[in-house]
């Protein structure tokens, strides 16, 4: 592992807190050392008080907070003389000690110190780093593991047996650490949980963390255990044919899947398939079924991934399971988390990843491609051996890893759905997109517009270039929306061109078919495809057309237009009719005058206003209530039509037009 340790960008960072902020984000920047708030870092340092007297003070990670992105305000100050006689009582709860390290704060609107804050304040060094280095946790959940550590760092490390986070830890390193430490420790590793490095400076510190990383992937490298053989070697020949089906499963049962997680869970959840080499050859190696099921590599893992991914896609068995071991370890007291699982590892279709979001499911994935690479590392050492499933669950049901999830706050209402918006590049469309990220959907949105792929970065949203005209391009972007989220619960028929205006004795037929191919076809392909998606969603699947004032109120000139929204109009009707019985609802809007969309360019504007006689400022607020309307203002009646208030909804046309009184 490399230092990324800079002198000259440190020198920026003047003051303990600055220089704790700069090496937090250097072991942040490590994916292999720690991951999605794992890890914590703290300095200890002097504060002058109000008074003029000066304290000395624990600077540690407060959480919620990231080490990659951290800043001077994710660091808790902790008064270090109520952290110490903290580490000297013989018992405390761990919710007790929470309230305690709260209560040692000299700045009640600083967030809630890292639960591991006690062990950094017993540790002498000022500065304290904390990860969960893969290198570290491959080489010690193995059996033997603890005498190969010993072998790698003789006395540079004080060894602490594993015991559960919280105030038995601190309280046990508090003892144990004085009496082990030498003149040339330089950290303290808690077996099958991670690594401490400490130091006077902050490049001390840090500098240590990765050169005793270092030196266990030596270790693991002089083992041959460090290069993994190549997908292709690991794979068995016979395999081949099952690669090919990873590439060819069929949309519908990867929907399906995602369906019986969904109901087992309780709730929508997105699935992300992962066919790469290699999570499928991990998937498929002989011994998957012994070196996935026996736990996490390091126990805060287990909020995210659960402690054992299922094998294949038998969601039921896993749910028994799963309530099995709950009712082992489990007592009365406790509330069962929803049983599904949050990793699948399938032979056909690689790795998936679960989560109520698409960032969660992100986030396992990132969790689990660290996992099994620290798995097979293991193996190749001499075998994997995690904690026992009590420590695992211990963690799983603790209650102040629990507080962290609770803390996320109620669910979105699309929390776990997945939208397909068309046209998403601009004007209504991209406002679509807005509206159902921000009620917690996840959005592939398409468009003919290469700039729909750029529209937002983030885990939620896939753009996709898309010409809706062509039947294979609609498959191939419904294969990928189905493999980056799971299936599609929302869909959004929104693209649609408008010609220059044409009186029907010079409208030719290719403009005629040109309007009709956008604005009609590629809708009917669309529901046609989409159809087998929309039933497999958990709350019924919802579909809104957009339609226009047109249908009811067509204008001069605009034959073609009118006639295809009209046609669409009625497709949808006839699709609330066929899909009620599949709990599919489908509703149209018809906006008028949207004038922040790409159709209504300044010469379409000026010539649909002089068709009617008017000037463009009368044109654009000619509605009975002589409002403009805009983009949102249809997204967000678009949005609303697929929630809770329209439950009851479907086949209804629903003008958004400021009110025309040829439409009612
Ligand atoms: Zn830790």
């Amino acid at each position: 592992m490399k230092s990324r340790w800079d002198d000259h960008e440190a020198e920026q960072f003047r003051g303990d807190l600055a220089q704790r902020v700069y090496s937090s984000r250097l072991l942040g920047a490590e994916a292999a050392l720690v991951m999605h708030g794992g890890g914590n870092t703290s300095v200890k340092s002097m504060v002058t008080d109000l008074f003029g007297e000066q304290e000395p003070v624990l600077y540690v990670k407060g959480s919620g907070w990231d080490l990659e992105t951290i800043e001077a305000a994710g660091f808790a100050p902790c008064r270090m003389k109520h952290l110490l006689r903290l580490a000297q009582l013989a018992a405390l709860s761990d919710t007790q000690m929470a309230v305690e390290l709260r209560n040692s704060l000299t700045d009640p609107g600083a967030p809630a110190p890292s639960v591991e804050a006690i062990l950094h304040a017993i540790l002498p060094a000022r500065f304290v780093d904390h990860t969960h280095a893969d290198a570290i946790l491959a080489v010690c959940n193995t059996p033997g593991g603890e005498q190969r550590v010993r072998e790698i760092y003789a006395d540079r490390v004080v060894i602490i047996p594993y015991v559960m986070p919280g105030f038995k830890l601190a309280r046990l390193c508090a003892q144990l650490f004085p009496v082990r430490a030498t003149a040339h420790t330089q950290g303290m590793l808690l077996l099958s949980h991670g690594l401490f490095t400490f130091g006077e400076t902050a490049k001390i510190a840090y500098e240590r963390m990765i050169e005793l990383v270092t030196r266990a992937e030596e270790y693991l490298a002089a083992h041959q255990a460090w290069t993994l053989p190549s997908a292709a070697a690991v794979e068995p020949a016979r395999l081949g044919r099952e690669r090919q089906a990873a590439v060819a499963t069929p949309r519908v049962e990867i929907a399906s899947l995602r369906r019986t997680v969904s109901a087992t869970s309780g709730a929508p959840m997105i699935l992300a398939v992962h066919g790469d080499e290699a999570s499928l050859s991990f998937a498929r190696r002989p011994d998957v079924g012994e070196i996935s099921q026996q736990g996490p590599i390091t126990p805060d893992h287990v909020i995210r991934t659960k402690r054992v991914p299922l094998l294949g896609r038998d969601v039921a068995a896993y749910a028994t399971a799963y309530r099995e071991y709950f009712d082992r370890h489990g007592s009365a007291t406790l509330t069962m988390l929803d049983p599904a699982p949050r990793v699948i590892l399938d032979v056909e279709l690689g790795l998936c990843t679960i989560g109520r979001s698409a960032r969660d499911a992100q986030i396992v994935e990132d969790i689990y491609r660290h996992t099994m690479q620290v798995i097979a590392r293991a193996v190749a050492l001499g075998g994997w051996r995690a904690l026992p499933a009590q420590d695992i669950f211990d963690v799983e049901y603790w209650d102040l890893e629990q507080a962290k999830l609770r803390k996320s706050g109620p669910a979105a209402p699309f929390a776990g759905e997945v939208a397909l918006v068309t046209g998403a590049a601009s004007g209504i469309g991209r406002a679509c997109v807005d509206a159902l990220l921000k009620r917690g959907a996840a959005v592939v949105g398409l468009d003919v517009a290469a700039a729909v792929t750029t529209l937002h970065r983030r885990a939620d949203y896939l753009g996709l270039e898309c010409d809706l005209t062509n039947e294979p391009q609609i498959e191939r972007a419904l294969d990928a929306a189905t493999r980056a989220y799971g299936g599609l619960d929302l869909l959004i028929l929104n693209a649609g061109i408008f010609p220059h205006s044409a009186a029907l004795a010079s409208l030719s037929a290719q403009t005629w078919r040109a309007v009709m191919s956008v604005n009609l076809d590629a809708n009917l392909v669309l529901m046609r495809l989409c159809h087998p998606l929309l039933k497999l969603a958990l709350r019924g699947g919802r579909v809104v057309a957009i339609g226009s004032k047109n249908v009811a109120a067509p204008g001069p000139g605009v034959g073609a237009y009118s006639a295809s929204k009209a046609a669409l109009q009625q497709l949808a009707r006839v699709a609330a009719l066929e899909w009620a019985s599949d709990g599919i609802r489908v509703n149209t809007l018809h906006p008028d005058a949207v004038f922040d969309t790409g159709i209504w360019t300044p010469e379409v504007l000026t010539a649909r206003a002089a068709s009617y006689g008017l000037s463009v400022e009368q044109y654009r607020q000619n509605n009975l209530l002589k409002v403009e309307v805009a983009s949102r203002d249809v997204a967000e009646l678009a949005a609303e039509l697929c929630g809770p208030l329209f439950a009851k909804t479907t086949g209804a046309q629903i003008p958004v037009d400021g009110g025309s009184l040829r439409v009612i």
